[in-house]
């Protein structure tokens, strides 16, 4: 669908033709929340899927995001085999000034309503903290703290997924998976970028890393060798790969004719603008795309093991695997002639197809 126009369409139809099966507008005047909730498929389990508090522009935003998160996390599920259908939530707030306990305590009461059926998580302006004020008020939380009978922070996971995923898009470029000597391009240096920079540093690569908050970049930088890049720079240094670990839709119409790398991979989600038409285009300039959920998917397998009691390593080992998913998108790519976004979204597809045949 054209998933830029919710704000001209009806939510009916919008949530009709990306197929969610739910949406769940909430507030509490007591505390300031406003939410929303969108459960997208429910096929393979539960919706999980993080909460996002980002200080949208307006509300339809704030939906446009929730929608486009939610069906994602559907896809990220199915394609790394989960049991785990896609959810996700919004809070509508800055980050820096709106938390408080007693918001995420409410945020947990409208969590708890769902039954199960949606069970959150970390995501954007998130920390272990949060999770544990939510498990207050209901059991559907995971990335709680090891303190309070959590497996802690995804974001280690995901980044070591994420490392994974852009070896094997490495490989399929440029014929083996070493990334030393390879210029890499990192924008944001958050939780996901940290812990990757570390990673491509052990691998002897050449890195650059900005952030808004630029003090974030210099954090980084001190301790793997980046040269620190202004945010607005980044797209235009003279990389091999470009990771997008920030927020969403940074390849677009404005950014791809400025791009000088040939892979792409990064921790950020809906990374593509409009996946169609901004997945063909990279392809026919001859840059390779890792599809985003592909790759950042060891953030969901790791919150998946807290919630299953699976033990401690399982989900390292299990993010592992990305890099044999991710060439497995890159081969179906390529004997069916599409791109890899459109190979991993088959892929994600079938599964919840062949789920629903043996219902
Ligand atoms: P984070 O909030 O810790 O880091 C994001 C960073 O990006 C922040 O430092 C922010 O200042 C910076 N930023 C924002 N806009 C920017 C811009 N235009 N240029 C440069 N920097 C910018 O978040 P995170 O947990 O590291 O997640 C990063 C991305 O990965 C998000 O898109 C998130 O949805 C996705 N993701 C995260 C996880 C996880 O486990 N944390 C899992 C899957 C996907």
């Amino acid at each position: 669908m054209n998933q830029t126009d919710v704000q001209h369409t009806s939510l009916h139809a919008a949530m009709l033709e990306m197929g969610h099966e739910q949406v769940v507008f909430s507030s509490d005047p007591k505390t300031g929340l406003k939410t929303i909730i969108a459960i997208h498929d429910t096929t393979l389990g539960p919706s999980l899927g993080g909460v996002r508090m980002w200080p949208y522009a307006d509300e339809a935003s704030a939906l446009r995001d929730v929608l486009r998160l939610s069906r994602g996390m559907t896809y990220k599920s199915a394609v790394s085999g989960l049991d785990l259908g896609g959810g996700k939530a919004v809070i509508i707030g800055n980050p820096a000034t709106d938390k408080s306990e007693a918001l995420f305590n409410s945020f947990g009461r409208i969590v708890d309503g769902l039954c199960g059926r949606y069970i959150t998580a970390e995501d954007v302006g998130m920390t272990e903290v949060e999770m544990d004020w939510i498990s207050k008020t209901t059991p559907y939380v995971t990335g709680k703290s090891r303190e309070n009978g959590g497996m802690g922070a995804p974001s280690p996971i995901t980044a070591f997924g994420v490392y994974m995923g852009m070896k094997a898009a490495a490989k399929q470029a440029y014929g083996n998976d070493s990334l030393e000597g390879k210029r890499i391009a990192i924008q944001g240096a958050g939780h996901v970028a940290e812990i990757l920079a570390d990673y491509l540093a052990k691998e002897k690569a050449v890195l650059f890393i900005s952030d808004i908050f630029v003090e974030k970049a210099h954090t980084v930088a001190s301790r793997t060798g980046a040269q620190v890049v202004e945010a607005d720079a980044i797209l235009e240094i003279q990389a091999d790969i470009f990771s997008p670990n920030a927020l969403g839709a940074v390849i677009n119409d404005a950014s791809i004719p400025r791009l000088t790398c040939s892979v792409i991979a990064g921790g950020a989600n809906n990374v593509l603008d409009n996946p169609v038409r901004h997945g063909k285009e990279l392809q026919n300039r001859g840059i390779l795309y890792a599809p985003d959920y592909v790759v950042n998917a060891g953030g969901i397998m790791h919150v998946y093991s807290e919630l299953v009691g699976e033990a401690e390593d399982w989900s390292m080992k299990r993010a592992e695997s990305i890099y044999e998913t991710t060439l497995k998108v890159f081969k179906r790519a390529e004997e069916e002639q599409i791109t890899p976004g459109e190979a991993s979204d088959r892929i994600a597809e079938e599964q919840i197809q062949a789920r629903k045949n043996h219902a």
